[in-house]
């Protein structure tokens, strides 16, 4: 709102000591305000401060050609007298333009005023400049989450911006067309639900008829002009209507103030639109308000017995009793609403509150601090956390306020709530996931997915802004590889990569033991060189990796035994199997076999899982991932030229469809019995969305069956539930065995294997 260019004047003709007049007359008129909290010390203070603010802004003008110096005095007097704030906040208010528009600097303000004022400078200035030089919307909202974030420095920055913003529309007509809308906008979208959440009712009410005269000039002249044709005969209404109340109030020994209220013409306009009906049927455009005389213990009988008065003389309509006062909305307002039946046929619509409630309703909470307002006052500090206790509180009115943004912001940051109301801000893109390690690294670490706003959803969830977010965890959950892939924050990943670090070397260090006894049992030379043989003849990469797969049961002991022997005879062999393995069979005398020894010799390949046409067979293959076929399938093989043949579930709709399409023919395939690989599965549960089912769940897998679970996630919908569980898994026997345990945990209705796996869903997983 600055305009340095004194050629622009409009409607401004004083001569230069009229001006000064003027300006000593406004200010005088501050101070009369600020008189309930003005010592000697005070006045001095503020008198600095609209001193420096004049010789800064001494060459400024407004549009109107205004003195500049107007803007900031007017400022100063709407934060004391509507807002209700004390000397540090008008002082701030008077300088608030200076560090940006002027050459005054913060550690000038700092070294005149101290550091709280000047870090509300700061506050407004920071605001300001991000507002005024941005220019798309989506960078004006996020500027407006910036504001909101400058609440946890100091709620005032928020009151005295607020203020400036209500300056500025009452001085709008001044500004050409189109930034005139866009302020209009700006106010209604953003300033008007922020002054209503801060229970600042009045500066709401009229920064909404301010915006509304500018967005929808044509409408809000209409109801202006109806309302002043209709002024003389709604008051005379009202004033007939409220003679037998206060009659009724007087004789009761009651102290009350009664006086009619206009409606504001955004409120009428926005039941006109909600309603669909014309002016004349918005039916409380009559309202009173009665505001008792009353001590604070009694405020609440008081206001209670007045309602007893008042609806012994006009009938009440039940359903528009609102009682305000036993429970306070959460920005403090408090009042007893009810709407009656006068005369003629009309409702009327009457609040009941004493002069404290009224106070608090018209000015917000600062109104109980209005007086006090030296640094660091414990009520203030007291006011301040209320108020963002109120932004971040999760009860569905309150984030009502949080609902009228969170969808718009598109913000680099976004605001989740703990079920407890703590916020947290957390990066936009981030999972329920991320915030489960946000909160502790253990949650994290143990998360099986979320609830978010009620609803169960998997731990790759992406949070929304004003999402409440409850973390579900179990004991035996454990990290996985696929975590990486879903989680935002380097910390979460590297807490997840340490995680996996160490269940990799406990895996190793399990299978060391074991691979290491069963190896003595073969042979009695277990040595290093016999060691890193094994690791070179069964391809891996080093013996930590060996005894990885050891554990994991991926040991392939008829390729350990071949690794036995002595080099010469293993390579002889190793060719002459492929040639023809009855030769190999001939050749490999193993040694030191174990009761199996008479059918070991056949089953040189015999653990590789699939056998192509009922017969071992070295080749390369792999597991569909679409259908993943576990022992016990029936099966098919795809080859493809040049790579692996895949193998599929006879059933498998992939297998069909590239059966289709391709010149490939399946090549029939079967289990080999004797492997003893484990097979990762899929199975969905559903069932009802009980407290114990995830235990339940859980503690079939590993307690009962012991089972090597790789992921579980649960979703719910509607009070239901929806389970996915990644397992390994011998053969279908175990999956069958598996799903009847399943089916008989307390809430699940549905057991079922995943037949087809979709990709993401692995991610999910
Ligand atoms: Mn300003």
């Amino acid at each position: 709102m600055v305009e340095n260019n004194p050629s622009s004047l409009v409607a401004w003709s004083l001569s230069a000591e009229e001006e000064v007049k003027e300006i000593s007359k406004r200010y005088r008129s501050l101070l009369k305000t600020c008189r309930p909290f003005l010592d000697k010390g005070n006045r001095k203070l503020i008198r600095r401060a609209f001193e420096l603010a004049v010789d800064a802004h001494k060459d400024m003008r407004r549009k109107s050609g205004e003195p500049y110096i107007f803007h900031p005095i007017e400022v100063a007097r709407i934060t004391a007298e509507d807002i209700g704030l004390g000397t540090t906040a008008v002082v701030a208010a008077l300088l608030h333009d200076t560090v940006e528009d002027t050459d005054l600097t913060l550690a000038e303000i700092e070294n005149e005023f101290g550091n709280i004022v000047a870090r509300i400078i700061e506050g407004l200035t920071k605001i300001s400049g991000l507002y005024n030089k941005s220019s798309d919307s989506s960078q004006q909202l996020e500027n407006f989450r910036k504001m909101l974030l400058t609440l946890a420095d100091d709620i005032r920055v928020i009151l005295i911006k607020l203020a400036d913003r209500l300056h500025n529309m009452r001085t709008l007509d001044n500004m050409p067309q189109d930034k005139q809308l866009k302020i209009a906008h700006e106010t209604s979208y953003l300033f008007a639900p922020l002054a209503h959440r801060l229970g600042l009712y009045n500066i709401k009410s009229e920064l909404e008829d301010l915006a509304l005269k500018y967005i929808e000039p044509g409408i809000y002249r209409n109801i202006a002009r109806k309302l002043q044709e209709t002024k003389v005969r709604r008051d005379r209404y009202i004033r007939e209507f409220i003679v037998p109340l206060q009659q009724k109030i007087e004789s009761a020994g009651l102290k009350a103030e009664i006086k009619g209220r206009p409606k504001s013409i955004s409120s009428i306009w926005n039941k006109m639109k909600k309603q669909n009906i014309d002016f004349e049927e918005v039916y409380d455009l009559f309202a009173i308000r009665i505001i008792l005389d009353s001590p604070l213990p009694l405020e609440k009988t008081d206001c209670w017995r007045v309602y007893a008065l008042i609806t012994d003389q006009y009938q009440p309509n039940p359903n528009r009793l609102r009682d305000w006062i036993s429970t306070p909305k959460i920005n403090g307002y408090e009042s007893l609403h009810t709407t009656v039946m006068g005369p003629e046929g009309k409702w009327v619509e009457i609040q009941i509150r004493s002069q404290r409630m009224n106070q608090v309703a018209e000015k917000g909470l600062a109104a109980h601090w209005k007086y006090k307002d030296q640094d660091g006052d414990p009520a203030l500090d007291a006011w301040i956390n209320k108020v963002r206790e109120m932004l971040e509180s999760p009860q569905p009115n309150t984030m009502e306020f949080m609902d009228e943004f969170k969808l718009q912001l598109y913000s680099k940051e976004i605001f989740v709530f703990t079920p407890k109301g703590k916020l947290l801000k957390m990066s936009a893109g981030s999972t329920a996931l991320d915030m489960a390690f946000e909160i502790h690294s253990e949650l994290g670490l143990k998360c099986i997915g979320a609830k978010v706003n009620h609803k169960l959803v998997p731990l790759s969830y992406v949070l929304r802004n004003g999402d409440q977010v409850e973390i579900l965890s179990s004991n035996i959950q454990r990290p996985n590889p696929d975590w990486l892939q879903f989680l935002g924050t380097a910390k979460a990943k590297n807490r997840v990569r340490q995680s996996l670090k160490e269940q990799r070397r406990e895996i190793t260090e399990a299978g060391r033991v074991k691979f290491l006894q069963k190896l003595k049992g073969l042979t009695p030379d277990v040595n290093d060189d016999l060691l890193q043989r094994i690791v070179h003849h069964l391809g891996h990469l080093s013996l930590q990796d060996l005894y990885y797969d050891a554990e994991m049961g991926k040991i392939d002991w008829n390729q350990v035994q071949n690794a036995l022997r002595p080099r010469s005879k293993r390579s002889a062999s190793k060719e002459l199997a492929s040639l023809n393995s009855t030769e190999a069979l001939q050749s490999g005398k193993a040694p030191r076999q174990n009761s199996k020894d008479s059918n070991f010799e056949e089953t040189e390949y015999g653990n590789q899982p699939v056998w192509v046409d009922g017969k071992q067979t070295d080749f390369r293959y792999r597991l569909a991932s679409c259908c993943n076929p576990i022992p016990g399938d029936e099966i098919v093989g795809i080859p493809e030229p040049g790579k692996e043949m895949v193998i599929h579930r006879q059933n498998c709709v992939n297998s069909a469809i590239t059966h289709s399409t391709s010149h490939q023919l399946a090549v029939r395939t079967r289990w080999n019995k004797g492997s003893k690989v484990a097979f990762l599965t899929g199975i969905f549960l559903k069932g009802t969305d009980d407290k114990g089912i995830i235990s339940g769940i859980t503690q079939v897998i590993t307690d009962e069956m012991h089972l090597n679970m790789r992921s579980i996630t649960v979703v719910s919908e509607d009070g239901m539930f929806e389970g996915r569980i990644m397992v390994y898994l011998d053969d279908t026997k175990a999956l069958q065995d598996l799903m009847l345990r399943l089916r008989k945990v307390r809430g699940v209705l549905k057991v079922g294997r995943i037949e087809k796996m979709e990709p993401s869903l692995k991610f999910g997983l």
